[in-house]
């Protein structure tokens, strides 16, 4: 079983963001962390299994203060069962990590840590409205290396207004020099709603063009895997062995259960996949354990077909590809009489390769992955 925990606080809120996280709610931290392990304990006595990996998202986690970091974490353990081995990711932002965070954070289990870097250029981050300077960031990642931090994940971004491929090859240097063990890079969606996305609105802010979009994708294969970092999906690189289990799991559509506001959990039972979500709002939330032990609010029974279309849609994304066995034995049906026809027509297009009973997305298919998708979604 894999466990989200979602923190859902942030210092300020980045021009892009539309995640769940809120500025200036401090004073809700002590109840929520309350209520996140009241919530813990109601669903440890309704799922049996120990923790393969956990993750402790947001919002900034970092901006916990460490006594309840500390609360939380001690919680967890006492909760569920950590199996010997598990990978138990926190992020956290550059220009909020201490070293009294971090000691706190590994002596409660935590072996990975994820860090928002984004770019390089202080224009750029002031555009994405990001707290920190590229000279944090490269404080925090030493800090971490200084605590004993052996896997470290640094999220860029590109495709970012004014943003040149030249930027973004000096952006993707920089995170280098830092040596990772994994990288994330994460092209902009501008959300509907955000400040950024307002600004794209009224011109004030342009998108660099495709072509240029392209290429720094292109220049992100080239440069990562010269330095042995390896695809393992559309957006994310490892060095050989430090893939995030986590983030995989997801795509190969294994249980988790999510605590906190707006947190997700999927769990399978004899009739398939069940979703529950939780509230977004921290009010909400904390009501709701308060009164019921647990926020999960929404229960939606996933369908046969959208399991499947959800086997494909997530195995496509990852580079090994979509499994024909897997899919047997998961959906009781071969991927061939599911979406042959349509696969195979992709194939031709020089869309998609098959090979080894895999399927997966040529470097061309990777680049319009949605219309892709679009197109395997109807029979
Ligand atoms: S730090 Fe992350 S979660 Fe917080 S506002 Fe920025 S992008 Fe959103």
């Amino acid at each position: 079983m894999q466990l989200y925990v979602h923190i859902p606080y942030c210092r300020q809120k980045c021009r892009y963001c539309d995640f769940a996280s809120y500025p200036c709610q401090e004073e809700t931290m002590s109840s929520y962390v309350d209520a996140l392990l009241k919530e813990a304990s109601t669903v440890s006595r309704l799922i049996h299994q120990p923790l393969t990996t956990g993750f402790i998202g947001g919002g900034t986690p970092s901006i916990l203060p460490a006594p309840l970091l500390d609360r939380l974490l001690n919680g967890l353990q006492n909760t569920f069962d950590f199996t010997a081995d598990m990978e138990f990711t926190t992020e956290a932002n550059p220009g909020t990590l201490t070293a009294d965070w971090l000691h706190t954070a590994m002596a409660g289990g935590v072996n990975r840590l994820s860090m928002g870097m984004q770019a390089v250029q202080p224009d750029l981050l002031q555009t994405l409205g990001r707290i920190h300077t590229h000279e944090e960031v490269v404080e925090s990642v030493h800090l971490a290396h200084r605590e004993g931090i052996h896997s470290l994940n640094l999220d860029l971004m590109f495709g970012l207004p004014g943003q040149t491929p030249d930027m973004w090859r000096e952006t993707l240097q920089a995170a280098l020099a830092l040596e990772p063990e994994h990288l994330s890079c994460y092209g902009l969606i501008p959300e509907v709603g955000t400040p950024l996305f307002a600004d794209l609105q009224s011109g004030r802010l342009t998108l660099p063009d495709e072509d240029d979009e392209r290429r720094m994708y292109d220049d992100a294969l080239e440069l990562l895997a010269r330095h042995g970092y390896q695809q393992y999906e559309i957006s994310n690189f490892a060095r050989p062995g430090a893939e995030c289990r986590h983030n995989i799991g997801y795509w190969q559509q294994q249980p988790y259960i999510g605590l906190g506001a707006s947190a997700a959990s999927m769990v399978t039972d004899m009739e398939g996949e069940l979703r529950m979500s939780n509230p977004p709002s921290i009010a909400d939330y904390i009501h709701m354990v308060q009164h019921r032990q647990w926020a999960k609010r929404e229960f939606v029974r996933v369908t046969q077909e959208d399991a499947r279309f959800e086997t494909l849609m997530l195995g496509l994304r990852m580079t090994q590809g979509v499994s024909e066995a897997d899919f047997l034995q998961r959906h009781r049906v071969p991927l061939e009489s599911y979406r042959g026809t349509k696969l195979k027509s992709l194939q031709e297009q020089g869309l998609l390769e098959h090979t080894n009973g895999f399927w997966r997305l040529t470097r061309r298919g990777m680049d319009v992955q949605n219309a892709i998708l679009v197109e395997l979604m109807d029979d």
